[in-house]
């Protein structure tokens, strides 16, 4: 499996990514010429210019280029596993410190941008956890962000309680800031909370899997890719506060799975606040409460979700 990681390299590379877009746009012209030497007065390095008009000679659509990168290969990297860090001689980068899990098998290549490295790994696929079994996780933008249900044995996990402390601090900060006309320490605020709700997606969605792999359950999560579009069950307006650490914390779950070998399995999202996870009847569910209205069943309300969205057949 190969994942990408992004990384910021601090550095000013702006001579060079100009240079790049200049060889990308050769290659664009002249699809066929494709060795460094006809590039070589632009003064990039071989190395980086061949991987350009690979990549931007092959694409036969590609008319225009707006931002290139600097493609470094695999040759062109060296890492050291004890310090986590990498080092790409050719372009003066030394010591980036990476915080990927060290059980890669191969640095495929980085690519290097105006901020970020866009660093592409190559793992030995986990196999995978056959079991027919799930765990259903219920994310949320208020109260905990994600709430861990197994209803063939009862179990919950609640999480991330933290997140909305952590928002509507920094978002008060902000406020007053903003007021004061700092906006540069606003900016610096707002990566700073970037910086806590990143780490603690990162913790919340280990556990999620950690969680998954004890109690020998594969994962099941809404699929909320058309939500924006239907309001079945009203989660749209939830989901629009804060949502890119709702997103960054589904994405971070579904690559930690990948990587252990849990199956992610995405189901329909209709109605998996408002069923009873006992009976099955469209029950009542006020703010966290929810109860069922036929047999009576109360429960927390995204407990209660979570065990639907377990048993929900995707
Ligand atoms: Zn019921």
């Amino acid at each position: 499996m190969i994942l990408t990681y992004k990384i910021k390299h601090y550095q000013d590379f702006s001579d060079s990514l100009g240079k790049a877009r200049q060889v990308a746009q050769f290659a664009i012209k002249n699809k066929f010429v494709l060795s460094s030497a006809s590039v070589k007065h632009l003064g990039l390095k071989s190395m980086i210019s061949n991987q350009i008009l690979r990549k931007y000679g092959k694409n036969i659509k590609a008319k225009k280029v707006k931002s290139v990168k600097l493609i470094v290969p695999s040759q062109g990297i060296s890492f050291d596993k004890t310090k986590s860090e990498l080092n790409i001689p050719c372009v003066n980068l030394k010591n980036l410190k990476y915080y990927f899990s060290n059980n890669f098998d191969k640095i495929n290549q980085i690519e290097i941008g105006k901020v970020y490295c866009y660093v592409s790994v190559s793992y030995t696929d986990s196999p995978l956890q056959l079991t027919n079994d799930y765990i259903g996780v219920d994310l949320n933008t208020t109260g905990h962000c994600a709430v861990v249900g197994n209803p063939k044995t009862g179990n919950i996990l609640k999480l991330g309680k933290k997140a909305n402390h952590i928002h509507q601090k920094y978002k008060n900060i902000r406020k007053k800031l903003q007021k004061q006309g700092k906006f540069r320490l606003v900016k610096k605020i707002k990566n700073r909370e970037s910086r806590i709700v990143k780490d603690l997606n990162h913790k919340i969605s280990k556990k999620i899997v950690d969680e998954a792999i004890k109690q020998k359950c594969n994962i099941k999560m809404e699929d909320l890719s058309g939500i924006r579009k239907n309001k079945k069950n009203g989660k749209s307006f939830r989901y629009s506060l804060n949502s890119w650490s709702f997103y960054q914390l589904r994405s971070m779950i579904e690559y930690k799975a990948k990587k252990q070998g849990v199956m992610v399995a995405l189901i329909d999202p209709a109605y998996t606040s408002q069923d009873c996870s006992k009976c099955g009847s469209l029950g009542k569910r006020k703010d966290k409460k929810f109860k069922c209205s036929k047999c009576g069943h109360v429960d927390h309300a995204d407990s209660n979700a979570s065990f639907n969205i377990s048993k929900r057949v995707s």
